[in-house]
């Protein structure tokens, strides 16, 4: 689509925030558009498995949760559009969005909900074997790795859990955690924990990753002892946490030191008419609960905004 057009409500990322905020707004008789790069639902979309996003007696796989939730904002009549926003200007109170395909869309309402990305650790291999044995996510590969021997880098929920997913794919899983306590929630390092082919290397860091072609092991130090050595593995996958997806923002609204957009739980940013809504906002716990939260208060603020400088949100 590269047309000029203009929507009452903008909402940049597909994942559980900005499908929340789109189902809030339709219901409100908001028109709303959803941009969205990729594939609707995010990161959740490549999550094994939620158990503990409530309605769900049995975990239900990211992958369905976030079709659940795109047929659901569709069912209201979300138009979801893949593109990617690039660029968003400040004209008084409307904003302009560029989008990567050429178009720009001119809203009243922005909500930014888009997410974030998995951090590279930055240790020579990572990124010349990426694709061949270096993973960032283990619904996508593990599948490749049936029998091998696999590390997991990092020690958080994402950690702990694809660890025990890649448990049921893998012979053993080597989890390379630079402290002596994971950071994960128990529930979450129990079940990987009670996996019996899941080692836990405590105390350690990834310092290189080895092969030629294809990964052949990772070089670990042990930070307390200063041991170095080798562990044979023909596949590793790195959580180390998530970068938010917010560059186009840099200059725009305020970000924080880790540029993650500066908002309370009203969603509310520095400038007036745009709302951050999920991972992407600061906020001391990034789940599927917490983004959905986020999005139907996006949309209260979002009202509230209309109401006070009196735009009108239907355009005839
Ligand atoms: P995270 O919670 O930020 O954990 C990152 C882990 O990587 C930490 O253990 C950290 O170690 C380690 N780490 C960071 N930098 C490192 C480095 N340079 N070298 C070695 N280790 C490093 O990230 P996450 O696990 O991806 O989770 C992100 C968010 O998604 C969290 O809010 C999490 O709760 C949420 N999440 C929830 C679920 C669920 O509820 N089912 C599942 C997945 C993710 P330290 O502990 O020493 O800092």
């Amino acid at each position: 689509m590269s047309e000029s057009r203009r929507v009452p409500l903008l909402i940049v990322g597909g994942g559980p925030a900005g499908l929340t905020s789109a189902i809030y707004s339709l219901r409100s008789g908001i028109e709303c558009e959803v941009i969205e790069r990729a594939v609707p639902g995010g990161q959740v979309f490549i999550a094994d498995r939620i158990e503990n996003y409530p309605g769900f007696i049995d975990p239900i796989a990211g992958s369905e949760l976030s079709d659940r939730m795109k047929a659901q904002a569709e069912r209201f009549g979300a138009r979801i559009i893949q593109d990617e926003v690039v660029k968003v200007e400040v004209e008084g109170d409307l904003k302009k969005v560029t989008l990567q395909r050429g178009g720009q869309v001119a809203c009243d309402a922005l909500v930014v909900a888009t997410g974030s990305r998995p951090r590279q650790l930055g240790i020579p291999g990572e990124m010349e074997l990426w694709g061949r044995g270096v993973s960032y996510c283990a619904t996508c590969d593990g599948n490749f790795f049936r029998g091998q021997k696999l590390a997991v880098i990092g020690g958080g929920d994402s950690a702990c859990q694809e660890a025990s997913m890649l448990s049921h794919l893998a012979s053993e899983v080597y989890i390379i955690h630079r402290r002596d306590q994971f950071r994960a929630q128990e529930y979450i390092v129990q079940c990987a924990m009670s996996e019996p082919n899941v080692k836990v290397l405590w105390d350690t860091v990834a310092e290189r990753v080895e092969g030629k072609d294809e990964v052949k092991g990772v070089s670990i130090r042990n930070v307390k002892t200063g041991e170095e050595s080798l562990i044979e593995v023909q596949g590793v996958f790195i959580y180390v946490g998530l970068i938010p997806l917010t560059d186009f923002l840099q200059g725009v609204v305020e970000l924080s030191g880790e540029g993650y957009v500066a908002a309370g739980e009203d969603t509310i940013t520095s400038v007036p008419g745009i709302f951050a809504a999920g991972d992407c906002r600061v906020k001391p716990l990034r789940q599927v609960a917490t983004a959905v939260a986020d999005g139907a208060n996006a949309i209260r603020s979002m009202e509230m905004y209309f109401i006070e400088r009196g735009i009108s949100s239907r355009y005839v």
